[in-house]
């Protein structure tokens, strides 16, 4: 069966086609700048690169252009479009109302529309890829694969903020988390690396990349993660603050900026790029440090900082822990991050093997020592696997 997998967002579609359950990857690519005159496609299969430039006015026109080079002679990896059974796109906030995968139809799609109220910039442009999809793929089935949804099974204890509690009744005002899909992916491929079953053992996950968040998953479900009702809470990334004390919101309108500017400034300028004043990109950042920027040096050892603090904050949410695992394009790749991480972690059972850490860059591997007690993992993530997983097995 050929699964497609779609991650819009709001001027580019993300897409990956599998063949299933061989779980192989036939084609893959990435439309940018939708909307501009420049759209670009850069379109791999085969092990082949292919540039594809042309005007695409919109995400419908994106998902043609996409589905013609999907079949295309010098391109295509099948004959007809209705060889592809079914669709799995990324959706950011599920809300409560979704603990899995689902099967999109009317009502699945009124209540992704209903919670872009929370996620404004990312389940709008979802839903025009599923709308896209279902125009260009009108016999296939579409499922729904949610950000928030393995977080549904985090308890009320870590998931209501000490608002008056109508706050919570209300508006739903919450914790959700995101990530789910990663998180959910690697603590399970952590569970079978180590030969055990997902329910046996307790796992911090963290998920660093351009978003970060760490996640406490105890026998195989998360029990709390580090964002909040927004992607915003938590961790420090590339442009966003995470946790900082909100009356400085207060104390910053009282100056005259106003809630757009304060909203902007959180999520797009804070972060690695708010500290340091130079980059969001931690390589730019590293060799900036290591080129002796005292700001840089300062964002980075921040960004560390505040990991370590909620690996031991989850360790003791855990109770027991046996496995740290890092995932996405910092935690796959920064040896460094993950020692400075790892540091002064024995008494919590955490030893990482320098040579093992350095070795492991963009590949799953143990970074822990043989005497560490808790097992440390660098394995990288899947997103796009898990949500042709989910698909296929509603297809089926
Ligand atoms: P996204 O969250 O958009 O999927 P990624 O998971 O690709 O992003 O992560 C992007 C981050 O990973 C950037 O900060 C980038 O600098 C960092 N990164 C990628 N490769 C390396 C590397 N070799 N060393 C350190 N950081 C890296």
């Amino acid at each position: 069966m050929k699964v497609l997998v779609i991650n819009a967002g709001s001027s580019s579609i993300k897409y990956q086609l599998f063949e299933m359950p061989a779980e192989k990857v036939l084609a893959k690519g990435l439309l940018e700048k939708i909307g501009e005159e420049n759209s670009q496609l850069n379109h791999f299969s085969d092990s082949k690169e292919h540039k594809i430039r042309t005007k695409v006015a919109d995400h419908s026109a994106g998902m043609k252009l996409i589905l013609d080079t999907l079949v295309a002679p010098q391109t295509g990896v099948i004959k007809n479009v209705s060889e592809i059974s079914a669709v799995g796109h990324r959706v950011v906030h599920g809300g409560e109302e979704f603990t899995g995968s689902v099967v999109i139809d009317d009502t699945v799609i009124a209540s992704i529309e209903k919670f872009a109220d929370i996620a404004p910039l990312h389940n709008p442009p979802n839903l025009t890829g599923i709308k896209a999809a279902q125009k260009g793929l009108p016999k296939a089935l579409q499922v729904a694969c949610f950000d928030t949804a393995f977080h549904t099974t985090i308890p009320k204890v870590a998931y209501i903020y000490a608002l008056p509690y109508e706050i919570y009744e209300k508006f739903r005002v919450r914790k959700y988390g995101f990530h789910g899909t990663s998180h959910r992916y690697v603590a399970r491929r952590c569970a079978k690396i180590m030969g055990r079953d997902k329910y046996d053992i307790n796992v911090i996950t963290c998920h660093l990349g351009n978003g970060c968040s760490i996640t406490a998953v105890k026998a195989g479900k998360s029990v709390d993660t580090s964002m909040g009702l927004t992607p915003l809470e938590g961790l420090v990334m590339g442009t966003r603050t995470g946790d900082f004390d909100p009356a400085i919101l207060f104390y910053l309108s009282e100056k005259g900026y106003s809630i757009d500017e304060l909203n902007n400034m959180c999520n797009k300028k804070s972060g690695l790029l708010g500290i340091s004043g130079v980059s969001n990109d931690m390589r730019n950042l590293r060799d900036q440090a290591l080129a002796g920027n005292e700001r840089a040096m300062l964002a980075f050892d921040i960004f560390c900082y505040r990991i370590k603090k909620y690996v031991g904050a989850y360790t003791a949410a855990l109770g027991r822990l046996d496995a740290l695992v890092f995932t996405g394009g910092i935690g796959e790749n920064a040896a460094d991050v993950r020692a400075q991480v790892c540091e002064n972690l024995e008494q919590i059972g955490i030893k990482i093997d320098p040579a093992a850490n350095e070795q492991t860059v963009r590949k799953e591997g143990l970074i822990s020592s043989a005497d560490s007690r808790v097992k440390v993992f660098a394995i990288p993530t899947n997103e796009e696997l898990a949500i042709a997983q989910d698909t296929f097995r509603l297809a089926e």
